[in-house]
């Protein structure tokens, strides 16, 4: 084992390498290790001073069609039988909704775009097979919380795509002892979800298990890491082809030479203020992605003239304000408004949307921009009645909600609608010089009292006419049900009673980490403005232009393409291609 081996040491021990891998996170690690794995000589650059990036914040799931155990289990549980076409169109259909077409060809999507879609679909499984080959890698259903050994169901119900089980795995647990390992992560999750997930009965290897899992294989296959590496440009020969990159470390400025490529799994840019505010689709308050993800791919791009694709695009969530104002890096995510007798509403007292869909498709509602160019819901107020902060289930979803009375300084908290406004209201003006003023209308009282209203009607007939909250079974799954038989005929609504306490939480979009940057060719080779691929350039992950464009097909969908991505580009780059047709150039 190299004495750097130990994702802390940050001292180079060579400045020359096969291949040159920037990030430690699911993408890198599986570049990298794939490339140690063909006989390269691989060195991963992480700027943080632990490995994992986001990675090791996840719940480690993983999103592949056609998996193994999916495959097995369709010969006797129609649940999973996996129908291509019908996910190819659910696919298409999430990532570019504005383009999708049934009926057209390749459902309306570019050439490229379809491609991208296709290969993953039709690749996807067998590569995950291939890493389980390594024997450092066994894959397993996230599990199930709710007692059933169908595994999580997926996020969305599609009329392409039903409500397909078994594309959703993760790894199995590193050991008992992860600090055996002998890694440091960078960072760590908050937030209590997936301990909450345990608790209810789901087994599942987590993102920091996916991590050591890579790691350990790189380490097998005779790769190496180093820390405290921040990449900040490449380095060409005279043919543009990419023959290294430039890092700082802790002795300063260091070139790294490449013999065969530089691969970037170098995450998103959400922690740079100038990048995201420049080509994000609207405001974001924070993100649950890690502090070091920065847009250094980004950057590089935009000064050598490499092709930037899907920029306005992130993997959506929402977080509470307050706790963002004092660090934009937050440990969990807000997977649904959590309870049953509660809304969401604008500023103006207004339901924007269903509160019990996924967080993807909720963090998209706060970059509505009206036809004066502001964001009207760049912020949103969560109320509940207190009956729900009263009740201490345990719940995957629920952070961060609280349980009384450890009430958090973010919520506020009044006996009347009246009195819960005025507390809002003074703590918004409170922060007015970190959110522009924005305060709540006048008539917020009032459209707020009709709003809950309308909402207990819904809640009394199970029925949301206008936003369809609770009529899915993956927005069901995750919904708490606390009330035994005073129950209404649909959980995810409870009435809101006319006497309080009420609680209120402020919160805006944010998002897992962004997805736009280089794109690729089905390789993961990165394109220049020209469309030609650059000589020994790759990316994966977060730090290019995911080909999901605007989609999360279901739990899993961001690591997926990060371990499939991330190991086509570590096959390309030792010359070795995943098949004949991926080395076609596809933008
Ligand atoms: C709470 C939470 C739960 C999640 N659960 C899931 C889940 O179950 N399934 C799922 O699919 N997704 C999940 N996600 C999202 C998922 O974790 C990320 O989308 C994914 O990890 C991104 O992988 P990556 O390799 O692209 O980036 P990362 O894992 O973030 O790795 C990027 C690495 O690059 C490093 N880096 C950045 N810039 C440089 C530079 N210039 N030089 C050197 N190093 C650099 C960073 O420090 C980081 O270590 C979750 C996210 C969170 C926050």
């Amino acid at each position: 084992m190299s004495e750097n081996m130990n994702g802390g040491g940050n001292t180079l021990a060579e400045t020359e390498y096969d291949v040159v891998v920037v990030g430690a996170g699911a993408s890198g690690l599986t570049a990298a290790m794939t490339a140690a794995r063909g006989g390269a000589s691989v060195i991963v650059l992480e700027v943080a001073e632990g490995i994992g990036g986001t990675t090791a914040k996840s719940s480690g799931g993983f999103w592949i069609p056609r998996n193994r155990l999916q495959l097995e289990r369709a010969q006797t549980d129609d649940h999973f039988v996996d129908d291509r076409d019908g996910c190819l169109a659910h696919m298409a259909r999430m990532a570019y909704p504005e383009k999708y077409d049934r009926g057209a060809e390749r459902h309306g999507l570019d050439q490229h775009e379809w491609d991208h879609i296709v290969h993953y679909y039709d690749n996807a499984a067998e590569v995950i097979g291939d890493l389980e080959s390594t024997d450092d890698i066994t894959i397993m259903w996230l599990g199930s919380f709710r007692g059933d050994d169908l595994g999580l169901p997926s996020w969305f119900e599609t009329e392409e795509d039903g409500n397909t089980y078994g594309r959703l795995l993760c790894v199995t647990a590193f050991d008992k002892d992860r600090g055996s390992a002998g890694f440091s992560l960078s960072a760590k999750r908050t937030g209590g979800s997936d301990e909450a997930m345990q608790s209810l009965g789901a087994t599942f290897g987590d993102g920091v298990d996916l991590t050591l899992r890579l790691a350990a294989s790189l380490r097998k296959y005779g790769g190496d890491v180093v820390c405290e590496h921040r990449v900040t440009d490449l380095v060409f020969d005279d043919e543009g082809g990419v023959t290294g990159v430039v890092a700082d470390s802790p002795s300063g400025s260091v070139t790294v030479t490449a013999r065969k490529a530089v691969i970037f799994g170098s995450g998103g840019l959400e922690h740079d203020k100038e990048l995201r505010e420049k080509y994000l689709r609207g405001p974001i308050v924070g993100s649950c992605g890690v502090e070091t993800n920065r847009g250094d791919l980004v950057r590089i791009a935009e000064r050598h003239d490499l092709s930037l694709g899907n920029m306005r695009e992130a993997w959506w969530a929402t977080l509470p304000l307050e706790p963002c104002l004092a660090s934009t890096e937050q440990g969990e995510l807000m997977n649904q408004l959590y309870g049953d007798a509660t809304v969401g509403v604008s500023f103006e007292g207004k339901r924007v949307s269903n509160e019990k869909e996924s967080y993807n498709e909720r963090g998209k509602i706060h970059s509505y921009q009206a036809p004066d160019g502001s964001y009207p819901y760049r912020l949103l107020v969560q109320v509940l009645h207190g009956s729900v902060i009263d009740d201490p289930s345990e719940w995957p979803a629920r952070w961060p909600v609280p349980v009384a009375p450890e009430i958090p300084e973010y919520v506020v908290k009044g006996d009347t609608l009246e009195e819960l406004a005025d507390a809002l209201r003074a703590r918004l003006d409170g922060l007015a010089d970190q959110t522009d003023g924005f305060q709540l209308s006048d008539d917020f009282v009032p459209n707020l009292k009709a709003t809950i209203e309308r909402f207990n009607g819904f809640a009394e007939t199970g029925v949301d006419e206008d936003f369809g909250r609770g009529n899915t079974w993956p927005q069901q799954y995750f919904s708490v049900q606390f009330r035994g038989e005073d129950e209404k005929p649909n959980f995810t609504m409870y009435p809101i009673a006319d006497t309080g306490p009420y609680y209120a939480l402020v919160y805006g979009a944010s998002c897992l980490g962004s997805k736009g940057g280089p794109k690729i060719t089905l390789d993961g080779q990165i394109l220049r403005n020209d469309r030609t691929p650059v000589p020994g350039l790759f990316g994966a992950g977060n730090c290019i232009a995911s080909p999901t464009g605007a989609a999360y097909w279901g739990g899993g969908s961001t690591l997926g393409p990060a371990i499939f991505n991330g190991y086509c580009a570590g096959r390309a780059a030792i010359g070795d291609p995943l098949t004949a047709a991926s080395s076609y150039v596809s933008a």
